[in-house]
C-alpha cells in the first residue's frame, strides 16, 4: 500500500505523450492550444469611428463652445465597407458610420446627437476633445503580440478573437482517448429488465461523463461479468482504441475480483496496487508501453473520487493544460476525527459563513456506496490518518472540478 502522494507521483511519471493536430477554428471549440498564438494583424485593422456621426479635423472645431459653431461642408460619406477615399480638407466634414474607416485628415468624430445636420452643411453644438470616438489601428492588439498562450482552452470569445485577427487554423491537443470497462455480475444495464439480485450500473455513465467534462474522448463502454476471459476481452478491446483504460470494480481481494489478472493477460504490467486512502483503497494502476490502465474500486464514490484526484488532472495535462486544484479556505462547523490509518477524503459543502471564512460542513452520508455525498458536495477535505479537527478549525477545501 502506498501513500496518495506517491501514487500521484508515479502516475505523473507515466503521463503519455501529448498528441496534437492542426484544426480549423470552426472545429476547435473547447480544444486546448499547444502553441502561443501571435497576432498576424493589428486590431483594429484600421483607424475607424466608434460612433455614427461626422469625421472632422480637430483644428476646425476645437474653438466651438455652445452656439459659436462654424458651419462645415459635408464632403461625402465613409460607410462600413465603403470608405471615403479623399482627404478631409479644412472646413470639411465627412458623414461616418460606426466601424467605418476614418478618412485621412480627420482625427475626431462628432456623434450625430451633437450635430445640426442640414444636408450639405453641419453645425456642431459641442465637442469634448481631440481623437474623441476614434478607434485607432492596433490600439487593442499590435501585430506580433501574443494573444493566447499555449495551454489555453478555446472559448467562443477566443475563437472570435482569432477569427478577427485572420487566424484560420490552430495547433491543438487531441482529446485523450479513454475506454471504459465496467465489471460485475450484479449490474443491470440501464433500460433492461432488472432482477431482485441486481443493482443498476451507475459507474459507466458517470465515468463517461467525467471523462467528457475533463476534455477526454470516450472511445467505448464495455460491460462484463466477473469472468476472467470476458474481462480480458473487454480490456483488450478497450485498449485497442484508447490511450487510457478505466476499469470499474473487480480490483479488491475477493475471489471474483479478476481485473488485475485480466489486465496482465491483456499485456498490462502492474505499477501499483492499493493506495492508503478512503475511499478507493484497492486502486490499481498498470501500463502497456504508453497506454495506462486504472482499476477503480467499484463503489461509486470511490470511482468518482479517484477519478477527480488522479485521472482528471492527468487528462488535463494530456491536453497540454497545467492542473492545480481550485481551493478555498474555510472553517469547519463540526468536529471530525480520522481514526483510520489511511488518508480520508471527507466530502463537504461550503457556504458563506463569516466574511473572513466560508462555513465548511461535512456531509452526513460518507459511505463509499453513497453517491449523494458526491452530488451534494462542493469539495473535500483531505484528512491525514489520526488527524482530528475541532469545530472552528481552519481548513482548506479542494473543490471538485465539475461542481456547478
Ligand atoms: P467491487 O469493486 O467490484 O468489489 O464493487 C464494490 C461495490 O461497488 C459493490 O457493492 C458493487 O456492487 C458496487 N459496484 C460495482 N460496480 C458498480 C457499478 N458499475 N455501478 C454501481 N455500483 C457498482
Ligand atoms: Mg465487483
Amino acid at each position: 500500500m502506498i501513500p496518495i502522494e506517491e501514487a500521484l507521483t508515479i502516475i505523473n511519471a507515466h503521463e503519455p505523450p501529448l498528441v496534437t493536430e492542426h484544426l480549423s477554428l470552426s472545429k476547435a471549440l473547447d480544444r486546448v492550444i499547444t502553441e502561443d498564438i501571435v497576432a498576424p494583424e493589428p486590431l483594429p485593422r484600421f483607424t475607424n469611428s466608434a460612433m455614427d456621426g461626422f469625421a472632422v479635423r480637430w483644428s476646425d472645431v476645437e474653438a466651438i463652445n455652445g452656439d459659436a459653431s462654424p458651419a462645415l461642408t459635408v464632403a461625402g460619406e465613409s460607410r462600413a465597407g465603403a470608405p471615403y477615399h479623399d482627404p478631409v480638407h479644412p472646413g470639411e466634414a465627412v458623414r461616418i458610420s460606426t466601424g467605418a474607416m476614418l478618412p485621412d485628415g480627420a482625427d475626431t468624430v462628432v456623434p450625430l446627437e451633437d450635430v445640426e445636420d442640414t444636408g450639405d452643411q453641419i453645425n456642431i453644438r459641442s465637442v469634448t476633445k481631440k481623437h474623441r470616438h476614434v478607434r485607432f489601428e492596433g490600439e487593442e492588439i499590435v501585430g506580433g503580440d501574443t494573444v493566447l498562450e499555449s495551454g489555453t482552452r478555446l472559448t467562443p470569445a477566443s475563437l472570435g478573437l482569432l477569427a478577427s485577427l485572420g487566424v484560420e487554423r490552430v495547433m491543438v491537443s487531441t482529446p485523450p482517448a479513454v475506454g471504459i470497462v465496467v465489471t460485475g455480475h450484479e449490474l443491470a444495464e440501464p433500460g433492461s429488465e432488472i432482477h431482485s439480485w441486481q443493482i443498476r450500473d451507475s459507474n459507466a455513465l458517470m465515468l463517461g461523463a467525467a471523462v467528457e467534462k475533463a476534455g477526454g474522448m470516450v472511445t467505448g463502454v464495455k460491460r462484463c461479468g466477473d469472468l476472467l476471459e470476458e474481462t480480458e476481452a473487454a480490456i483488450t478491446e478497450a485498449a485497442d482504441s484508447s490511450q487510457i483504460v478505466l476499469v470499474s470494480g473487480g480490483v479488491s481481494v475477493g475471489p471474483h475480483d479478476l481485473v488485475k489478472q485480466a489486465a496482465g493477460m491483456a499485456g498490462f504490467e502492474q505499477v501499483f496496487w492499493r493506495v492508503s486512502q478512503k475511499p478507493g483503497k484497492p486502486m490499481f494502476f498498470a501500463h502497456r508501453d504508453d497506454q495506462l490502465l486504472f482499476g477503480l474500486p467499484g463503489n461509486p464514490v470511490a470511482v468518482l473520487n479517484c477519478f477527480a484526484y488522479y485521472i482528471h488532472p492527468l487528462l488535463q495535462r494530456m491536453q497540454g493544460r497545467s492542473f492545480s486544484w481550485e481551493t478555498i479556505p474555510g472553517t469547519i462547523d463540526s468536529p471530525y476525527e480520522n481514526r483510520e490509518d489511511r488518508s480520508f477524503f471527507l466530502r463537504v459543502t461550503v457556504s458563506g459563513g463569516s466574511p473572513e471564512a466560508n462555513r465548511v460542513s461535512p456531509l452526513k452520508n460518507q459511505g463509499s456506496h453513497m453517491l449523494s455525498s458526491m452530488t451534494d458536495a462542493d469539495g473535500f477535505l483531505l484528512i491525514e490518518p489520526g488527524h482530528a479537527l475541532d469545530a472552528g478549525d481552519a481548513v482548506i477545501v479542494y473543490l471538485y472540478p465539475w461542481r456547478a
